[in-house]
């Protein structure tokens, strides 16, 4: 899988996913992620990648011309055209759910929007998706383009160490996780509970889904609901 981010902070955005997991798995070859800066490709002779926003009003818009192009040359370079998610406040909220189904293309595309966005017309006319990571504002997509390039990493196979370790968690399938604990076994006179230590498996896994039950229940009525559909 690769992953490409259209934004105007490349090196924020590789500050991060090289680090820790993503990172590892870079290295390792499991996946790709790249950033490309959509300032290299303003034909603006000051280098100008945005403009006023037609109409009036405050902020500063991104021009279409540049994302554009930084769109196009990424096209020519990898032979095909990717999928395009806009990150926005307006998009559809990222779920597992969408994780899930985004980590089945091939590659992908992340345009990071910045100031009060970006001209539609470019939106309209390269876009496949639009995401949300969730009813708030933000002053760039880089964060969220990150949230959502870590997230689809997870579920590469060989990202990470063993698959299970994504199957037991929140929101896989559909509920949130049981509560883990690790040595000592005792700690500030607290005790782990009893039956994880027992080593007795068929028990362990019983608590484990009764505990994860419990918490969705209690947290997330929501999902519970859902789930017991
Ligand atoms: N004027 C826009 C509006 O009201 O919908 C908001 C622009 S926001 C200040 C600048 C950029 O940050 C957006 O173009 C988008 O790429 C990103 N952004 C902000 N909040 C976001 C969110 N919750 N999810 C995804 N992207 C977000």
């Amino acid at each position: 899988m690769r992953i490409d981010i259209l934004t105007l902070f490349p090196e924020m955005c590789r500050s991060v996913y090289t680090q820790s997991i993503t990172g590892r798995a870079i290295k390792k070859g499991c996946i790709e992620i790249y950033s490309r800066n959509i300032r290299d490709y303003t034909a603006d002779k000051h280098n100008n990648v945005d403009d006023t926003p037609y109409g009036g009003g405050m902020g500063m818009i991104m021009q279409a011309q540049p994302i554009y192009d930084c769109y196009k040359a990424l096209c020519e370079e990898i032979g095909t055209k990717p999928y395009l998610i806009y990150m926005s406040p307006q998009g559809r909220v990222l779920t597992q759910e969408t994780v899930k189904e985004l980590s089945k293309k091939g590659n992908i595309a992340i345009l990071c929007g910045h100031y009060e966005g970006v001209d539609q017309r470019v939106i309209d006319l390269i876009a496949d998706d639009e995401i949300s990571i969730g009813d708030y504002v933000l002053t760039g997509g880089e964060l969220p383009a990150l949230v959502l390039a870590d997230a689809v990493s997870r579920m590469i196979p060989g990202v990470l160490p063993n698959a299970e370790a994504m199957e037991n968690e929140s929101h896989y399938d559909g509920l949130l996780e049981y509560p883990q604990y690790t040595k000592p076994a005792v700690w500030n006179n607290i005790e782990v509970p009893e039956v994880l230590l027992s080593g007795h498996h068929e028990n362990i896994e019983k608590w484990r889904r009764e505990q994860s039950l419990k918490r969705t229940k209690e947290r997330r009525p929501d999902l519970y609901e859902k789930h017991n559909k």
